[in-house]
């Protein structure tokens, strides 16, 4: 196990056991915060730049929904997460970064015109406003099979998947590593909910933060490959943009084969089930709809508003409880979790 990330992390928990009651409002927890992100840096500055991200409509609700969850404890919590845009930044060095379906390349070029040929054709109709949800729900069925068979057809191997990931522009947010790290600590799941492929998602963990988190699921398209490396097919029922949320705890299911256990799968999938307490993390209002399988108790939803900020902050803020602007790094959300975790009373 690699110990990278917990320099960082000691810091943040000084802090938070230093000063557990703080409300957690955005001004509060700037303060709460500035002395463990910005260690040798111009502090006003920094507060600043905070301030400028991290937005709490109602800091009173938010403090009960944490003093809730930590009374609970950690072993009632798990976190839900969106991936593209959620997890992994919006902008990289000036441009968009690509999403874990738009990266793969098959190393097949009549392939790869082929699948962007779909895009321009579906994506414009996934966005349409005058298409009914039952038709363009038929419709993303029918582009997301399409391009699986593309993907099939065109001879996708495991290697182009990763020399994929080697050339694509993404990046995860500066703290995920550090999150995941401080959540499998205490034993806290993460499911990654994603209408990509799980097996780039998986790459694109293991190359961007070396190593892999005992804690944290893919629950998304999973493909089989033969024993040259070849695709020959997909797992389980396709997961397209307008049924992961839906379907999101059904389809938890078929994640963990990849542990090969049966009972470790029962056990595993109870255990989610009686973990009533989310935090949810979306980049899209449609996100919220992730805790929908689960009959929780308390929920607190963060929302990371990337782009056209002016005109949908007022309903992102109605939507979520914390809402991030600006391409935020995970510090807050760290410190959202190290509250809901505290066991000083
Ligand atoms: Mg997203």
């Amino acid at each position: 196990m690699s110990y990278r990330f917990q320099p960082q992390l000691q810091s943040i928990l000084l802090t938070t056991f230093r000063s557990p009651h703080f409300p957690f409002s955005s001004f509060s927890l700037l303060n709460s915060t500035r002395e463990s992100f910005c260690c040798g840096k111009d502090l006003e500055m920094e507060d600043v730049k905070l301030a400028s991200e991290l937005l709490v409509r109602d800091p009173l609700l938010l403090d009960n929904k944490i003093a809730a969850i930590r009374s609970a404890g950690p072993h009632k919590l798990q976190v839900i997460a969106d991936f593209d845009a959620t997890l992994t930044k919006f902008w990289i060095n000036g441009t968009r970064g690509q999403s874990s379906h738009g990266l793969l390349k098959q190393g097949n070029p009549e392939y790869d015109e082929k699948r962007q040929r779909l895009y321009e054709h579906y994506h414009p109709l996934e966005f349409s406003p005058t298409i009914g949800l039952e038709e363009k729900t038929k419709l993303m069925e029918e582009w997301w099979g399409k391009t699986h068979g593309l993907l099939v057809e065109g001879g996708l191997t495991f290697e182009s998947i990763r020399q994929s990931v080697a050339d694509a522009n993404i990046a995860f947010r500066e703290g995920v590593g550090e999150l995941f790290e401080y959540l499998e600590e205490r034993d806290i799941p993460v499911l990654i909910f994603s209408a990509g492929l799980a097996d780039i998602i998986e790459e694109v963990l293991r190359q961007k933060l070396h190593r892999s988190f005992k804690n944290v699921k893919i629950v998304s398209n999973r493909m089989v490959f033969d024993n040259d490396g070849h695709l020959v097919s997909f797992k389980g029922k396709v997961i397209h943009s307008l049924n992961k949320n839906e379907h999101a705890l059904d389809m938890a299911a078929p994640l963990h084969e990849q542990l090969g256990d049966t009972d470790d799968q029962t056990a595993d999938n109870a255990s989610v089930k009686k973990r009533t307490n989310v935090l949810l993390l979306g980049d899209h209002l449609g996100d919220l709809g992730m805790s929908d399988g689960l009959n929780y108790e308390t929920r607190i939803s963060v929302g990371f508003l990337n782009h056209n900020i002016e005109n949908s902050l007022s309903i992102y803020q109605e939507a979520f409880d914390v809402v991030l602007v600006n391409d935020a790094p995970m510090w807050g959300v760290i410190k959202l979790v190290s509250q809901m975790c505290s066991t000083e009373s």
